[in-house]
């Protein structure tokens, strides 16, 4: 998620409030009660070992520390390739002299139309990014292996994608991740159902008012309390965020909110899911609020003890659903 190039006066508030960016199974043995249910759900355990791998990499992971990210992408990739039906690619791409690389799992037949994942493992300056944006990492590698579970099953060719360069300074470039790869399939004319950005997915309060609101007239359409995870779309796509949004709520035990804000106010289109919007695809975010909730937003105080992973495993069922039911 990233506020470069905002210029909203509520978003400006809230830079100078927090800070603005430096940085089955027949006979289920009776000693192995957890092998009676069926493993169909996405794993709490998995996503904490993603998200403590990406946060503990030092220096930062951000645009200028090539050696993290290229660790960071080594490890994506790593994940991706453990999974026997997923096709592994990289997409490699220079910006400023530097080289960058998005990483890619497909499922699902080659020709079938694409449904795109993504979610961006760069950071904003020198902060950890456990919400921002190792969650939503974590929620990406865990789709892929629920997706494993599918093999060719799937209607859509479902193309996970990690890319860098989301933050700041390439944000709103031809430069992010996510522009090189939303390009790339527009020039090659290839038919695109869809595209679901993973934005911070991690962070949720119990606390009555812990939810905040950029106006008055949002605060009394949403719930206060920020415990829930909300499907942004645009203005013009509003069939396809409430078919999201109900698809998701089908599987996931977390309140899913959906909201669609005109392109042009800002607010929409704070992640990689823009650069899609550039070229007439639908796409939206699967977001926790950010700083309108999280206090650790952009900071070094953005830690891995501070994210709920129960909730965060509920937000990639939902997402699996709806993969299976778009
Ligand atoms: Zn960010």
């Amino acid at each position: 998620m990233s506020l470069f190039r905002s210029s909203t006066r509520w978003m400006l508030l809230s830079l100078l409030s927090l800070g603005a960016c430096d940085t089955r199974r027949a006979t289920p043995p009776a000693a192995s009660p957890s092998n009676a249910t069926a493993p169909m759900g996405a794993d709490q355990n998995r996503l904490y070992a993603d998200v403590k791998f990406l946060t503990s990499l030092q220096p930062a992971r951000h645009y200028r520390n090539l050696k993290s990210l290229n660790e960071a992408a080594d490890y994506i990739k790593t994940e991706f390739e453990k999974l026997d039906d997923g096709r592994v690619e990289e997409q490699p791409f220079r910006a400023d002299g530097r080289q960058y690389r998005n990483i890619i799992v497909s499922f699902g037949s080659v020709d079938a139309p694409r449904l795109i994942v993504g979610a961006h493992y760069d950071v904003c300056g020198d902060t950890p990014g456990a919400d921002d944006n190792a969650s939503a990492v974590a929620g990406l590698l865990e789709t892929a292996r629920l997706l494993q579970q599918l093999g060719s099953n799937l209607k859509y060719r479902v193309e996970l994608v990690a890319y860098p360069n989301e933050e700041p300074p390439y944000f709103a470039t031809e430069y992010m991740g996510s522009a090189v790869h939303a390009k790339s399939l527009y020039e090659a004319k290839v038919p695109v159902r869809a595209m679901l950005c993973y934005e911070m997915i991690g962070y949720f309060r119990d606390e009555p008012g812990s939810q905040r609101f950029p106006n008055e007239q949002l605060a009394a359409r949403y719930p206060n309390t920020g415990n829930f995870i909300t499907v942004v779309g645009r203005t013009g796509q509003e069939a396809f965020t409430q078919q999201v949004q109900a698809l998701m709520q089908t599987k996931a035990d977390v309140d899913v909110q959906r909201i669609n804000l005109p392109a042009e106010m800002g607010l929409a289109g704070l992640s990689d899911h823009r650069s899609y919007w550039k070229y007439g695809y639908e796409a939206l975010m699967i977001n926790d609020t950010a700083f309108l909730r999280n206090p650790n937003y952009h900071l070094p105080s953005d830690t891995i003890d501070t994210l709920d992973f129960r909730r965060m495993a509920e937000v990639v069922n939902g997402v699996y659903a709806v993969l299976l039911g778009l």
